[in-house]
């Protein structure tokens, strides 16, 4: 049987709902039957494949340019796309900085009273948005998994239940497959 391609991505988050995700512990053996992990953290792999992934979660908001350019590549590249945590689904904490001017922020970090050289390192660093978004913002989401994080055993029951071909859906504070 061919297994699932799956990918995770990282933008604007603490990478704890990536912890989560490793946390589902026994049962992600179980998945490694039959999932493959494509690009992610965890593997360590930067590119999605040529041909693509039936998967992808995303934790973190869209903070910055570099984060805008894969998001749509990530929808491009995947059947399904999930918002993996509060941060990529509402914006959470990344997005407390709506409301500050990206271009000050940068100055006072990096501008010429704080650094040596008062150079602004736009050629390493990528743009910062106007303002953090949450995914669905930028590209169309399937399915959004809250929690800050996801618990593990939600994470691993909607992973399954894609798997089996149920769709998710949340029913108070629960997930239930139909
Ligand atoms: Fe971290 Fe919570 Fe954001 Fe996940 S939702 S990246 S755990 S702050």
């Amino acid at each position: 049987m061919d297994k699932v391609r799956v990918a995770t991505v990282w933008f604007s988050g603490c990478a704890g709902c990536h912890m989560s995700l490793l946390d589902i512990d026994e049962t992600l053996i179980d998945l490694l039957d039959r999932i493959q992990f494509c690009n992610s953290p965890i593997t360590d792999l930067k590119v999605f494949p040529e041909d693509g992934v039936d998967v992808t979660l995303i934790e973190g908001a869209v903070a910055n340019e570099e984060h805008l350019e894969i998001a749509r590549t990530a929808r491009e590249k995947s059947k399904i796309i999930i918002a993996l945590g509060d941060c990529a689904v509402t914006g959470n904490i990344p997005a407390l900085r709506n409301g500050m001017s990206p271009d000050r922020m940068i100055e006072a970090i990096y501008g010429p009273e704080t650094t040596t050289n008062g150079e602004l390192p736009y050629d390493v660093v990528p743009r910062l948005l106007d303002r953090v978004r949450p995914l669905h913002e930028v590209i169309p989401v399937d399915y959004f998994l809250h929690g800050c994080p996801p618990p593990p055993g939600v994470i691993a029951k909607a992973l399954l239940a894609l798997l089996d071909g149920a769709t998710p859906e949340l029913v108070g504070d629960d997930l239930k497959f139909g």
